[in-house]
């Protein structure tokens, strides 16, 4: 039979517009099925993209051509770089976006991506082959549809249940009906299942907030596009506004903490630890007697605001109580009430690296599905998996990403080596090259690769060539340039005299160094624009440190590229001890730095291993 699609992608959220755009740039023939077309690119909870980690995750989804950046830049109401003081490698963007404006941009996207059709439609459970490959999907109304291969991406939907105060209802999100045949599906096929939980603040109205006794909160002065691509952010920014919790507004949550449903004992899985409950918050941090609050508006021409810090599963009554002991809200009224939604989520350690399911092949799963939280996680392992199924479809070889290459790679080897225990979400501190993984050199790092996949275009590709050539052409140019101690230091900038000529790029790797100091030496330096200058001097700023780091990459890179081959048999390893043993079976680890990765492997483990791989190689050559 041939397969009607190349690629399937089930679900139209933040993983499945990625997995499906990423699937069609690489022209395979692809469908998307989800529930209703208004629905793509909803946001479920915040709307905002972007943040420390996750802005990260932006940049390196729009450096391989994805969607999310140049989405969030048409949709961005107020653009902030978070962590502004501190270095370049922490810094977040983030775009508080237009709820509408965001949907509006990614059905846009969506339906201008040639080699992709939208189908109307519910996934009720898989077509698998005689060879136990996935072949496609059947749908709710009985009707099927085949492919090479199939991505899922059904969010919070799989067996979802809602849960505010006493009252609990199965729902995917609010007002949508939950999934239930996939999750059955899966765990019939001997899939490990988990179930996950998190939650969602009150939305409030506008016209109720008295915001002059609030502070405001602008953006910056000159909104920064998460894309390339974008010349200049033309969408009308507004402001947000700070409120806080009160000694009363405690006191109310904790009298009322046994009608939560998450305190009542009646939810059992675990929340995002990251992204807390304000129930969660009073009880962990009981001395704080107040919290932040971030008043943010929905939308340009919406009255709704998303109160930032306060999701909860309390009654909707006892919301509306608390709500109105915080400063500017004494009168306000709900919108729509919070609540907490649990879900199963596929256990990640199933996954190979390229988010294909090891034991069904032709399967991929990305987003919460995986049990992560957030767009952007979402997102990035979304145009992973999409671009993986396609390539898989035209029989090529798989993009993988690795660990000192992208947040995306320590994402995915974070989630199929570790597992999750609570819903994962990303932050600077688990990349540990996160000097070299910038947001501000995420083309540089992943652009490259994307073209030699074919899943960059030619606008991308040409846009990218022209920035290299200026930094490369810029660097080259601050190289040649050099200035002994007594010139530099009557031009202003301080170095020891010890009698060594430095470049100029080595001098805008000190303090205070600025173009500026740079040109009362060598005018020239001004001919190379602002742009190309505040790069260059990010670069020089890293550059001893990446250079110090490159040891460490090599090593890393060296054993990632170390696979453990199928013909392995741990059962067979003499010396191993049985936990270790327990845990490689557990997770098939693709590379030995997959299988260092594993919690409680000890280092004599993985050197047993790579001597059996050794000795088998060796008989397999004689
Ligand atoms: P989603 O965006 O949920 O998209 C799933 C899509 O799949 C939907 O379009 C759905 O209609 C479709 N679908 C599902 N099953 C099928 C099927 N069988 N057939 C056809 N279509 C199907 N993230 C945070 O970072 N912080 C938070 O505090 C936070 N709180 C949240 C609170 C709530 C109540 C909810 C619902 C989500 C929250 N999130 C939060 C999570 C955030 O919304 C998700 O992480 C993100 O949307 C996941 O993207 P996704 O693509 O995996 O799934």
């Amino acid at each position: 039979m041939t397969a009607e699609y190349g690629v399937i992608v089930v679900g139209g959220g933040h993983a499945g517009c990625e997995a499906a755009a990423a699937a069609a740039r690489l022209g395979v023939p692809t469908a998307l099925v989800t529930h209703k077309v208004a629905t793509i690119g909803e946001m479920s909870c915040n709307p905002a993209i972007g943040g420390l980690g996750k802005g990260h995750l932006v940049r390196e989804i729009d450096a391989l051509d994805g969607l999310m950046g140049r989405v969030a830049d048409a949709a961005g109401i107020q653009f902030r770089v978070l962590n502004r003081r501190k270095g370049p490698a922490v810094r977040g963007p983030r775009a508080q976006a237009d709820r509408k404006l965001y949907k509006a941009a990614m059905q846009g996207a969506i339906s201008a991506q040639p080699g992709l059709d939208v189908v109307e439609a519910e996934v009720d459970d898989l077509l698998v082959g005689a060879d136990g490959a996935v072949s496609g999907v059947v749908l709710l109304d009985g009707r099927c549809i085949s492919a090479r291969a199939v991505v899922l991406t059904t969010g919070t939907f799989l067996r979802g249940i809602i849960h505010r105060g006493e009252e609990s209802f199965p729902a995917g999100r609010i007002g949508e009906r939950p999934v239930l045949g996939l999750s059955t599906r899966l765990e019939a096929l001997g899939l490990r299942l988990g179930r996950l939980k998190t939650g969602t603040p009150a939305r409030l109205n506008r016209r109720t907030i008295d915001f002059s006794v609030l502070e405001e909160q602008p953006g910056d002065d000159e909104p920064e596009p998460f894309s390339p691509l974008t010349p200049v952010i033309t969408t009308p920014q507004v402001s947000c506004y700070i409120s806080r919790t009160t000694v009363e507004t405690h006191r109310i949550i904790s009298e009322n903490l046994h009608r939560s449903a998450m305190y009542s004992g009646r939810i059992q899985s675990r929340g995002p630890r990251y992204c807390p409950s304000i129930e969660d918050k009073i009880v962990r941090f009981a001395d704080r007697e107040s919290h932040q609050i971030f008043l943010e508006p929905e939308g340009l021409d919406d009255d709704t605001i998303y109160p930032n810090g306060l999701s909860t599963s309390l009654p909707a009554e006892v919301q509306e109580q608390f709500l109105r002991t915080m400063p500017g809200l004494a009168d306000v009224a709900i919108l729509r009430s919070g609540y907490a939604i649990e879900y199963d989520h596929v256990d990640p350690r199933e996954l190979r690296p390229t988010l294909e399911l090891k034991r069904l092949p032709g399967l991929y799963l990305a987003g919460q599905i995986n049990g992560t939280t957030g767009y952007e996680e979402a997102a990035a392992q979304g145009l992973l998996a999409g671009a993986n199924a396609a390539l898989a479809a035209k029989g090529s070889a798989p993009l993988t990403l690795s660990r000192t290459e992208s947040y995306l790679g320590v994402m995915v080897d974070d989630l199929t080596t570790r597992g999750v225990s609570e819903p994962y979400r990303m932050f600077t501190s688990r990349a540990e090259f996160r000097l070299h993984l910038r947001s501000d050199n995420a083309a540089e790092r992943l652009t490259p690769l994307g073209l030699a996949f074919g899943l960059v275009g030619e606008q991308r590709g040409d846009v990218f060539a022209e920035r290299r050539g200026r930094l490369e052409r810029g660097r080259a140019l601050l190289e040649t340039l050099t200035a002994t101690p007594s010139a530099a230091r009557a031009a202003g900038i301080a170095v020891n005299a010890d009698g060594v000529r430095r470049s100029a790029f080595a001098l805008m790797s000190y303090p205070g160094v600025g173009p500026a100091e740079l040109a009362r030496l060598w005018p020239e330096v001004d001919t190379l624009g602002r742009d190309t200058l505040e790069q260059l001097a990010i670069d020089a700023q890293y550059a001893v440190y990446v250079e110090r780091q490159r040891s460490d990459v090599e090593a890393v890179r060296r054993d990632e590229a170390r696979a453990i081959p199928d013909w392995i048999d741990f059962d067979g390893i003499p010396g191993l001890s049985a936990e270790c043993r327990q845990k490689l079976k557990l997770h098939r680890p693709a590379t030995i730095a997959q299988a260092q990765a594993i919690d409680g492997m000890t280092p004599a483990a993985v050197t047993l291993l790579l001597s059996i791989m050794r000795r088998g190689y060796l008989k397999q050559a004689v």
